[in-house]
């Protein structure tokens, strides 16, 4: 008998099983809405031309292979903190942020619930926004973590569950850690306002919870790098001691390189250093030390003004391209007499939309379109020459 005999097959991904059932079909207008990467407006992937930028100074320099530090590459996590909390941000200039590279978004998360469920000295429960990037409650889990949830979402509106959310916030038990995404929440593409956050911060305060931010879309969503960390810089400016994950696959477009950050917020340089020897102790056993092209890349673009100031402007491109894929689709359903109310298309933020599950089951079946089963749309895999297609085939699913 094998020693995995035993072993139960496990479901396949729900979003990376959406690519496989797309490369198996044959036909022409074939489209793949699954995975969450964005593509130009000929479909295919997108290197940003900072990034080959960067990379082409990064070979010509004389650079050594050697191992990066536990936490990453030094200039790289500062300039990480900078871009997400702003230059003038009080624990930045007082030196009291603790921050380390991590394996992109997942690793900083991962990381994160490693070091709460480890040092966090109130319940260790975190609760996420239902519904969640289908990773949260995995990367929680198997971090140590007891995940519950919140209401976010209101379906009858297609918005914001926002009575809910206080609700649920008010209602879960003093200290508890209440996950936020920043911006472009996924799979919603629902926001709250400014004054909401403003809302939430208060509750947040009152209730003594400890806010963690996934921040995975930063610039992606409004197109400004500033404007999409608002929550995360009001938060500080309030005085939370908040968690932050960061990733840069999507605004640098660096998906593979694995390029992220994770940062706590501390009290003083001191209390820093201690949270720091800590964060290599949780890291050193899982991988001693994060890879280094993708935190030089990063790095390059982020400490050279004029890289970066190039790099801001095909931000603003990609979150503009989508903005405009969602202008058109409202604008062919509605001109294609389409039932329903589509407002929803312009007003969500970031590359994801929703339909319902029937709606996604017919698409699948008839018209070669694919997407992840609860009817996430990734926007950015439309473009000027299947969106037709796409909103004439929405059209007929929902007539
Ligand atoms: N958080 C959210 C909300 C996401 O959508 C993603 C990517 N789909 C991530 C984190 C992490 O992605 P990565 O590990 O590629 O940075």
């Amino acid at each position: 008998l094998s020693t995995w005999s035993a072993v139960p097959a496990g479901p396949p991904d729900p979003i990376l099983g959406v690519t496989e059932a797309f490369k198996a079909d044959t036909d022409q207008r074939k489209i793949n809405l699954g995975v969450g990467a964005y593509r130009d407006d000929a479909g295919k992937p997108y290197v940003l031309p900072s990034v080959k930028r960067a990379e082409q100074i990064l070979s010509s320099s004389v650079l050594d292979k050697e191992y990066l530090p536990i936490t990453g590459l030094p200039e790289f996590t500062k300039n990480a903190a900078k871009l997400a909390y702003g230059g003038e941000s009080k624990p930045l200039v007082s030196n009291s942020i603790a921050v380390t590279q991590s394996i992109s978004g997942t690793g900083a998360l991962r990381i994160g619930g490693a070091f709460l469920a480890r040092f966090y000295p109130h319940t260790k429960v975190i609760y996420l926004p239902v519904p969640s990037w289908g990773n949260h409650t995995p990367i929680f889990r198997d971090s140590g973590l007891e995940v519950k949830g919140y209401r976010y979402f209101d379906k009858k509106t297609v918005g914001l569950d926002f009575a809910g959310l206080k609700e649920d916030l008010q209602n879960a038990p003093e200290q508890s850690i209440v996950l936020l995404h920043a911006c472009a929440h996924n799979p919603t593409g629902i926001d709250p306002t400014p004054e909401q956050w403003k809302e939430i911060s208060d509750i947040v305060k009152d209730k003594k919870l400890f806010p963690f931010f996934d921040m995975a879309y930063q610039g992606f969503a409004s197109g400004s790098t500033g404007r999409d960390a608002f929550a995360v810089r009001h938060f500080v400016s309030q005085g939370h001691q908040i968690a932050l994950a960061q990733s840069f696959a999507k605004n640098m477009g660096l998906y593979g390189e694995r390029v992220g950050a994770f940062s706590l917020i501390t009290a003083d340089p001191e209390e820093k250093a201690r949270v720091d020897s800590q964060l290599k102790i949780v890291i050193r056993p899982m991988y001693s030390n994060p890879p280094l092209h993708g935190a030089r890349i990063a790095n390059t673009i982020l400490s050279s003004q004029e890289l970066y100031s190039q790099w801001e402007g095909e931000v603003k491109g990609m979150a503009d391209r989508i903005i405009s894929m969602r202008d058109k689709l409202y604008d062919t359903l509605v001109g294609l007499n389409t039932p329903g109310e589509w407002g929803h298309i312009k007003s969500q933020i970031g590359i994801f939309t929703g339909l319902t599950q029937p709606q996604t089951k017919a698409l699948a079946e008839r018209a070669h379109i694919y997407m992840t089963s609860d009817g996430r749309i990734s926007m950015a895999g439309l473009n000027a020459k299947n969106i037709e297609y796409f909103a004439e085939s929405v059209s007929k699913a929902v007539k």
